[in-house]
């Protein structure tokens, strides 16, 4: 088996990319119960790769330019092997002493990196939806006096949570799932930049004390995930702490970028947050799941959290770091491996060097758009993400939403290459995102040069609209 991930790899290119697999096409070949007796490893490892392998997306495949990505790497790869290999359930520092203390300087490791101050202390959650989930249910606790843990909603004000029109899905949901209710989800309206209207905030705020609201948390993005735009964090800063707001960034996809010193400027304001995620299971070269939550005040963190049956129940309490108490999961998998694996093998000038070249080929596609009469670019370049359309001059521009959307449905069909969309402002957007490890420049050309020859294509066989 080993080796076949080692040749998955080395072929990974002449793979399809996107799985072209239609709906229900596995369930119609899967039993429809479990089998009573055992099989043989070859049976069901045959299975694996006529059935499942054709109805995978490639996700390490060097021209996967959708979303964003969720870029693994071998060192990352034998760790979770390793991780597998002792199957530990490192939900308290006893239940794998080394786990809970790995982790410790892994977050510690990564603060620095990143550029958060000292006095931030983190946990690994599975995904940024946690850790943003984890950091609201915290304001909300804190802004109660921890009542609402213990006596649910009962006499207390309504509260109100901020984030800019782009923001995350997952910020919605944690304002449901905390209570606090979409209804008070404010969106605050985003600049020309699509980044957020920190003047707009501070009225909205304004207007919310009015009205006797209680605003409770701003969540600001750090790289949202239509645009990769970057809210302004110290202006942000500013009214959190004028108005006593706790202040959340969710860097998820951006945060990895500021392992580079010249990106670190453009997150000024950071280092006055209340709680910060990113996720080097995006853009770190660490396999899914891996995302780093720091928080200022680790007490109010626990004090959210903690809950002590007699059956968790240890000697060491208070000692160590037990991380059941940080988040929502009891259980925990031992994550900090992979990370210690990662950085380790590559180094940190490894990593900083994988990221400033995909920033600087980024760059260069965006030359290649702007250059291009065929092509606009829809928003400002702020990492390694373009969104663009195509604009024939064949078509009048009220038909471009549907050209570029034939555009994608075909790209993504021929298997070649996968990028997604996103819409701005009733514009159907192309967003092509260039961070996959095994990325090198010749990617970005075949893939560029692929979009060319499919428009040429899809212009032979255009018929007007009547
Ligand atoms: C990807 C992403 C998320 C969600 O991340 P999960 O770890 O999958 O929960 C949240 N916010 C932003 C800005 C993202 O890019």
């Amino acid at each position: 088996m080993v080796d076949w991930m080692a040749d998955f790899y080395q072929n990974i290119e002449d793979l399809p990319v996107k799985s072209g697999m239609q709906p229900g096409a596995l369930l119609h070949q899967l039993p429809t119960a479990a089998p009573e007796k055992e099989e043989t490893q070859s049976a069901i490892f045959a299975d694996f790769e006529n059935l499942i392998l054709p109805g995978m997306t490639h996700w390490q495949h060097p021209r996967f330019f959708a979303y964003f990505p969720a870029n693994g790497s071998l060192p990352s790869l034998l760790a979770e092997m390793l991780t597998a290999t002792l199957g530990a359930q490192c939900m308290i520092w006893e239940t794998s002493p080394a786990a809970a203390e790995l982790e410790q300087r892994m977050m510690e490791w990564l603060r620095d990196l990143i550029g958060l101050p000292a006095h931030y202390e983190g946990v690994i959650q599975d995904t940024a939806s946690t850790a943003t989930l984890a950091s609201l249910l915290t304001a909300r606790e804190k802004a109660s006096g921890w009542q609402i843990r213990s006596q649910g909603f009962e006499g207390q004000p309504v509260f109100r949570v901020y984030a800019s029109a782009d923001a995350h899905s997952s910020i919605d949901k944690a304002v449901f799932l905390s209570g606090i209710g979409s209804a008070n989800l404010v969106k605050i309206p985003t600049d020309d930049r699509f980044a957020m209207d920190a003047d707009a905030l501070a009225a909205a705020i304004r207007r919310d004390r009015e009205a006797g609201y209680q605003p409770l948390a701003v969540v600001a993005t750090f790289g949202t995930t239509s645009t990769t735009a970057l809210d302004p964090l110290e202006a942000i800063a500013d009214i959190c702490e004028k108005e006593q707001i706790w202040f959340h960034i969710d860097a998820a996809y951006g945060g990895s970028a500021l392992l580079l010193p010249e990106i670190r400027p453009l997150a000024k304001g950071m280092e006055r947050c209340d709680s910060f995620v990113f996720n080097p299971h995006k853009w770190m070269m660490v396999h899914f799941d891996c995302s780093a939550y720091f928080v200022r005040d680790k007490e109010s963190l626990l004090r959210t959290f903690e809950i002590l049956p007699e059956y968790l129940k240890t000697g060491s309490r208070g000692q160590v770091n037990d991380y059941r108490d940080w988040g929502v999961p009891l259980g925990r998998r031992f994550r900090a491996l992979k990370l210690w694996y990662v950085l380790r093998s590559y180094g940190v000038e490894g990593i900083q060097q994988k990221i400033r070249d995909h920033i600087a080929w980024t760059q260069t596609v965006e030359q290649w758009i702007v250059d291009n009469p065929q092509f606009e670019l829809l928003a400002p370049r702020t990492m390694n993400l373009v969104c663009f359309r195509w604009t024939p001059a064949f078509a009048p521009e009220s038909q471009w939403n549907q050209l570029n959307l034939a555009l994608l449905q075909s790209l993504n069909a021929s298997g070649f290459l996968y990028l997604s969309h996103t819409k701005l402002g009733g514009t159907y957007t192309l967003r092509l995102v260039f961070g996959q490890t095994t990325l090198e420049f010749r990617h970005v050309e075949e893939a560029w040069n692929f979009i060319l020859t499919t428009c040429s294509a899809l212009e032979s066989t255009f018929q007007p609209l009547s």
